[in-house]
């Protein structure tokens, strides 16, 4: 491993800085950006939002590893990852733009048509149209080939049936993209086919899920009887499932190993510093700093394992399916430390109003947010099978479904 920066990989790091220094303030010590929970929705995050992401775009920054002709820069994922480092260190909106420039244009990009590549690449890009991904359903999830929303071919278009759940932004957004189930005497794979669908067409209610925060990030879709031209298929007929991986791949590497922004181990040592227990500082009792001490040991853990993955781009590979230990021990990581900071808040830590809470009730947020990180883009199981399967080489699960015909899977709803 080499934790330094090349020469040219300095060299790019300080035109980033430059850059950053002239459009964006720096965070001070200890201030976070606002998260994602905190009214993802709202109007006025949106529209300061598309304005850093139109500056960026600009400017040549915006979505830096797309090729130049789609309005990238054709950056390398070391480039990237540098991008991302310093632009973490500024002061910007919430981005409400990943699950699009980081998941559906690549994937727009190696199985759209061309007329789909030029009418929607360039506008995600400037974040003027924002997407949002119908993958999960109610019966659906882990096991996404499972889904059960129905596309039905009527002349020159489909029609949607259905109920899609977990859709993060679809009350914002403008375009979704969405997988169906299109022949359903095939095997569960094989029958899939992928749309991108105007989210403002009739027959579609969005109904916003309050969360435990909350927040509404994520809503419940429902599609009744919804046309959608044959124009916006995205690969062949009966051929979805090959867009849907690589929508999945590019949503394991875009959030595989961070588990977001929010209060760090340090703002939880110097809280241990200033809490006062009967008198003492709360640092000075031997369980706390037993308890801090495992937490920087896996905190340590996940950056040399970070560094590993930062050292394989660097050298220009792909990093392998260990990159799932970030998401894996990061979020319980994460999880646990919140915990323990309520804890020492004391009383104090039963509040989550920001004018009322410690820390603005940043340890409060974190939190409740945590559990939903164990969850997202592959839940903890998952992961552990894949690290079994991929990296450790155990035994494959069983599957006891392969080759049926999905209507034959026998289900309470094939009944
Ligand atoms: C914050 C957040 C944002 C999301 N955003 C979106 C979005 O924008 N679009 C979208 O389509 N979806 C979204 N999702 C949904 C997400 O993809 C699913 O929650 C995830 O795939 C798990 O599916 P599920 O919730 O149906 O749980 P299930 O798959 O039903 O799992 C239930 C439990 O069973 C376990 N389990 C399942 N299969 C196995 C197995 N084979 N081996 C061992 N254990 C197993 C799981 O680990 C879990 O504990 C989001 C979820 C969250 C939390």
């Amino acid at each position: 491993m080499d934790f330094n920066d090349t020469p040219e990989e300095a060299a790019f790091r300080k035109q980033v800085r430059a850059w950053l220094d002239a459009n964006a303030e720096r965070l001070k010590p200890g201030e976070t950006n606002p998260g994602l929970a905190e009214g993802r929705g709202s109007p006025d995050l949106i529209k300061k939002a598309q304005a850093w992401q139109a500056k960026k775009a600009d400017a040549g920054w915006a979505c830096i590893t797309w090729p130049k002709k789609y309005g990238g820069r054709g950056a390398t994922a070391i480039q990237n990852m540098i991008w991302n480092q310093e632009e973490g260190r500024c002061k910007t909106p919430p981005n409400v733009f990943g699950i699009g420039q980081g998941m559906l244009g690549p994937t727009i990009m190696v199985h759209g048509s061309d007329e789909q590549k030029d009418r929607y690449l360039r506008p995600m890009l400037r974040g003027e149209e924002i997407w949002c991904q119908l993958f999960s359903e109610p019966s659906a999830g882990s096991d996404l080939a499972g889904l059960r929303t129905s596309a039905v071919r009527d002349g020159d278009d489909w029609v949607i049936n259905g109920q899609k759940i977990w859709t993060t932004g679809a009350q914002y957004c403008k375009w979704g993209m969405i997988v169906t189930r299109t022949d359903p005497t095939a095997e569960k794979h094989k029958g899939i086919t992928y749309f991108i669908v105007d989210m403002q067409s009739p027959g579609i209610e969005i109904r916003p899920i309050k969360q435990i925060n909350g927040a509404s990030g994520f809503n419940e879709v429902f599609f009744t009887d919804v046309r959608v031209s044959d124009r916006n298929r995205v690969g062949a007929v009966n051929e979805g499932w090959r867009g849907a991986i690589t929508t999945l791949m590019n949503e394991r590497a875009s959030i595989g190993g961070g588990v977001g922004g929010g209060p760090d181990f340090n703002d939880l040592v110097r809280m241990a510093k200033e809490t006062q227990w009967d008198g003492r500082p709360a640092f000075a009792d031997s369980d706390v700093r037993q308890r801090l001490a495992r937490f920087y040991i896996r905190m340590k853990g996940l950056q040399y394992t970070s560094y590993r993955t930062q050292t394989a781009l660097s050298r220009g590979e792909t990093p392998g399916p260990q990159s799932s230990i970030g998401k894996l021990v990061g979020a319980p990581l994460r999880q646990e430390m919140a915990g323990f900071a309520i804890d020492l808040e004391g009383a104090a830590g039963s509040m989550i109003d920001k004018l009322l809470a410690p820390e603005e009730g940043a340890w409060q947020q974190s939190y409740l947010a945590s559990p939903g990180l164990r969850l997202a883009g592959g839940t903890d199981e998952i992961l552990r099978n894949i690290i079994a399967e991929r990296v450790l080489g155990l035994p494959p699960e069983i599957r006891a479904d392969k080759g049926m015909a999905f209507k034959d899977i026998p289900t309470g709803a094939n009944k």
